[in-house]
């Protein structure tokens, strides 16, 4: 008997059920679980429908090694330009000369402009990983720790802010080929042109890791390192709401070496359904109702700063221009990893992270997800008192669950 795909069929987790329930069944646990605890991991968000059918489309199924016009398999007409479309629109919102939207995560493009910049054994300057700074910044864990010779940077232990001044001189003694700025949990702009002044005092490119502050950038509500930075990496899963994945940016001159340095350097084939979800994000992301999104991200995560630190938490740099916080929950009594359990236990997800201080595990939260589900300061302003309920009790922890459930209830992140 022919198998016939219907494009409703494809995108319907009821053609999944039919076949392999034992999936179905996961998939449908893990929405469960979404839309019924607070996702405040300042990684996370929720894609949009559109998005999602991109995803989940016949797109998935296609080779497109090399770029539009220039590929290494036939049949690519149509892909070719959901890759055209996909590159106009992040040049047009990022105000880049070029973009590169092959990349398979944050991760990937990072990789890629080293690929492009540097050559092994190069000396990098950037975030220690202690005070911020992401795998790729040099973890001997990392591709990154392993070909490069990284020297670390780090932030004011009193005040949290990056140290402009340590910088600067390490750049002078260590004379680096690369500055990469960008990290996991700094929660303040970044000053790119300070950067950008330093990294031409030294004569080093200067790198931008936005992987986290790309969407509040497409949504005008912080800084844009483009101008600045001779190359630009980030992920387009974050606060910028698209499909898990990463792109570059940059002047033209550079294009090639990008280009290159993505496909045939480190990656193969690229995958178009990914690449036509980007699309899909970039067009929402240009829009006036995501500009109001990015500005009411930050609203709602200053609101949370303030909220927990009314209720005795300690937070890093006394709040926050972006999406994202961290704070120290040792003033009520936890350390961050035993908070991390109570908060999941009442319904609340979430990392715990490294903070200024040696050997001290903070908690890192972030505002993308819930005001995606169209939260705002007075439903943020509750979860700031429930998720401090929970850590100083834990047998406050079943109520606050109730109450969790009843808010995520109210706010679904994918109504009907
Ligand atoms: C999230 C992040 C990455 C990596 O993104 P992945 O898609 O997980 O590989 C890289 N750098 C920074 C600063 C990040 O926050």
């Amino acid at each position: 008997m022919p198998v016939t795909h219907t494009l409703e069929g494809s995108l319907s987790v009821d053609v999944l059920g039919r076949q392999d329930p034992e999936l179905a069944e996961i998939l449908l646990g893990e929405l469960e679980r979404q839309s019924t605890t607070l996702q405040l991991i300042a990684a996370e968000n929720f894609t949009s429908p559109a998005v999602l059918a991109a995803l989940g489309s016949p797109l998935a199924n296609k080779y497109a090694e090399g770029y539009p016009g220039a590929r290494h398999h036939g049949g690519c007409e149509l892909v070719d330009v959901a890759e055209r479309v996909a590159v106009d629109r992040a040049q047009v919102l990022f105000g880049a000369e070029h973009a590169n939207v092959q990349s398979h995560s944050g991760s990937s493009a990072v990789l890629a402009a080293y690929a492009a910049l540097l050559r092994p054994g190069d000396t990098v300057l950037a975030l220690g990983l202690p005070h911020g700074g992401h795998l790729t910044h040099g973890s001997p864990a990392n591709f990154s720790g392993r070909w490069f010779d990284f020297i670390g940077y780090g932030v004011d232990p009193e005040s949290g802010l990056i140290d402009y001044e340590q910088m600067r001189a390490l750049a002078r003694t260590h004379r680096p080929k690369a500055i990469v700025c960008g990290s996991i949990s700094y929660p303040r702009h970044i000053d790119y042109a300070a950067f950008r002044d330093v990294a031409d005092e030294v004569g080093a490119y200067l790198i931008a890791d936005a992987a986290h502050p790309i969407g509040l950038v497409a949504g005008g509500a912080a800084p844009s390192p483009v101008p600045y930075a001779d190359v630009v990496c980030a992920t387009t899963h974050k606060v910028l709401r698209g499909p898990r994945g990463g792109m570059l940016l940059c002047g033209s001159e550079l294009a090639e070496r990008v280009d290159r340095a993505v496909f045939p350097f480190t990656q193969g084939g690229a995958q178009m359904h990914t690449i036509a979800a980007k699309a899909v994000a970039f067009g929402e992301a240009a829009t006036p109702a995501f500009t109001a999104y990015a500005h009411q991200v930050v609203a709602n995560a200053r609101v949370l700063a303030q909220g927990l630190a009314a209720e005795g938490l300690a937070v890093t740099t006394g709040g926050t221009d972006t999406h994202l916080l961290t704070v120290d929950p040792a003033p009520l009594g936890v350390d961050g990893r035993t908070a991390r359990g109570r908060l999941a236990a009442a319904g609340m997800v979430l990392d715990t992270c490294a903070l200024p201080h040696p050997d001290v595990r903070g908690l890192r939260l972030g505002t993308a997800a819930v005001t995606t589900q169209g939260m705002g300061e007075a439903e943020i302003a509750r979860i700031a008192v429930l998720f401090a309920a929970a850590l100083r009790d834990e047998s406050a922890g079943r109520g606050v669950r109730e109450e969790v459930r009843d808010l995520t209830g109210r706010f679904p992140p994918y109504p009907g």
